[in-house]
């Protein structure tokens, strides 16, 4: 077997040897995925994963904008059209400096296995810019992204490819970039998700991806008859997801101690409570500033600068930033210091080392496209409701969620649990449950 997979990996590196998070991403869905194929002969022969790491389509795109000193600013667009055997391509748009290809094609890869879980109709795509929009103005930021719908517009559409939020997108940017395509299409549709309230967003959308990594995170909590009551939980990011899975936690009992952006992390030991939350709140979603303005209004709390909070004490991670936050060292720590569960926000994370140390070490771990499903999940409620020009209350689309995150977790466990031992490996069951659906689409239809 180790044969077949690194002859694989071979082949896909020799490709695309130059993209190591993709290359990243492509391996631990390999190494579980490959055994699966070659133990059921429907899959075997048939070049399936293959197909599957190669781009329906990548599209790359030049963004001129003038920026508010009226200088001509030049930056990069892509839209990356991995998998469109299920559905329409679904998946983010990230405004990043560190945006490349490769983070895209990773991020794609994926989405393709994460919008399959969903059990919902959707594809897989991911798309995005080097642009960076820290420290723009509102007016910046809506020249920008009037410019990048200038171009990616002719690429999607609501039965074609359905853009959403990522990191550095949210729903300012949404709002510009759905009015962009209004005016150049001259019609009102479903074509990004995330939109505000009252021009065809979902209710609880904005929460939907904090939600149900917490949502999962208790699930798993439950197959120990444990849950997140009086549970301390360490969070990275401070974002979107982080402020959401916050909110969560609270909810059913947790203290949460940490968040983080890119300059450090706080820890109050008091807890973050509501109050704070919404503090924060305001400070990153209106003020735009940094973390480290939380201790000046709390401080008894600290900031530890250029640091990840896996070094605090904890009973639950949500690692809720980016990729590759939570190494090899993190998870010895987290481990050292009895955290017994993690469950992934961000997409990707952990690092191959951390996971593998989480395994051998039997805790309950979550990837992200298992974990932070939710967002896109509800991304594609959106898109029904849309389809149905209706709104669904609160309620009825935070029980729709709490329902597919159970049942990407009894998928989980379906292709996961090792029956001998009784442990779920979540990135196997995961990755599989994934894989079928979007193999079996693609058999269906042949080679196209
Ligand atoms: N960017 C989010 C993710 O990683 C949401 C994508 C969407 O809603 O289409 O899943």
């Amino acid at each position: 077997m180790e044969e077949i997979i690194k002859g694989f990996l071979d082949l896909v590196k020799e490709r695309n040897g130059h993209e190591a998070e993709f290359i990243q991403a492509v391996e631990e869905v390999a190494e579980t995925v490959l055994p699966y194929i070659v133990q059921h002969d429907i899959y075997h022969g048939k070049n399936i994963l293959l197909r599957m790491v190669e781009p329906e389509r990548a599209i790359t795109f030049r963004v001129n904008w003038v920026d508010d000193k009226g200088e001509i600013q030049v930056n990069r667009g892509y839209r990356v059209q991995m998998n469109s055997a299920i559905g329409p391509y679904k998946g983010g748009l990230r405004f990043h400096p560190s945006v490349t290809m490769s983070i895209l094609k990773f991020l794609a890869f994926e989405q393709v296995f994460k919008n399959s879980l969903t059990t919902l109709p959707m594809g897989g795509g991911k798309g995005g810019s080097d642009f960076d929009p820290k420290g723009k103005s509102d007016n910046e930021i809506m020249r920008f992204c009037h410019a990048f719908m200038s171009e990616l517009f002719r690429h999607i559409g609501s039965n074609t490819d359905i853009p959403a939020g990522d990191i550095g997108v949210g729903g300012r940017e949404i709002g510009f970039l759905f009015g962009m395509y209004k005016k150049l299409r001259n019609e009102f549709t479903g074509v990004l998700t995330g939109k505000g309230m009252t021009w065809g967003g979902s209710l609880i959308r904005p929460e939907a991806t904090g939600y149900g990594t917490v949502y999962f995170a208790d699930k798993m909590l439950q197959t120990k008859g444990d849950s997140f009551k009086g549970k301390t939980v360490v969070i990275s990011g401070s974002g979107n997801v982080a402020q959401y899975a916050a909110e969560k936690t609270i909810h059913l009992g947790g203290k949460v101690i940490t968040l983080s952006d890119s300059s450090g992390y706080i820890v109050d030991h008091e807890g973050i409570d509501p109050d704070k939350l919404t503090f924060v709140m305001t400070l990153k979603n209106v003020k735009r500033a940094r973390i480290s303005e939380y201790v000046k209004t709390y401080p008894k709390a600290t900031f530890v600068a250029n640091k990840t909070p896996w070094e605090v004490k904890c009973d639950i991670a949500l690692p809720c930033a980016t990729q590759n936050e939570l190494n090899e060292n993190d998870a010895d720590m987290l481990l050292k210091n009895g955290c017994i569960c993690v469950s992934e926000g961000a997409n990707m994370p952990s690092t191959k080392a951390a996971i593998t140390k989480f395994h051998e070490a039997k805790i309950l771990f979550a990837p992200g496209k298992a974990s932070n499903a939710g967002g896109v999940a509800t991304s594609g409620l959106e898109m029904t409701q849309n389809s149905l020009r209706y709104n669904w209350s609160r309620a009825e689309v935070d029980e729709k969620l709490k329902d597919i995150m159970s049942n990407i977790h009894d998928a989980c466990i379906e292709y996961g649990k090792d029956e001998k031992t009784g442990y779920i490996d979540y990135v196997k069951g995961a990755n599989i449950a994934g894989f079928v659906k979007v193999a079996d689409a693609m058999l269906a239809q042949g080679v196209v």
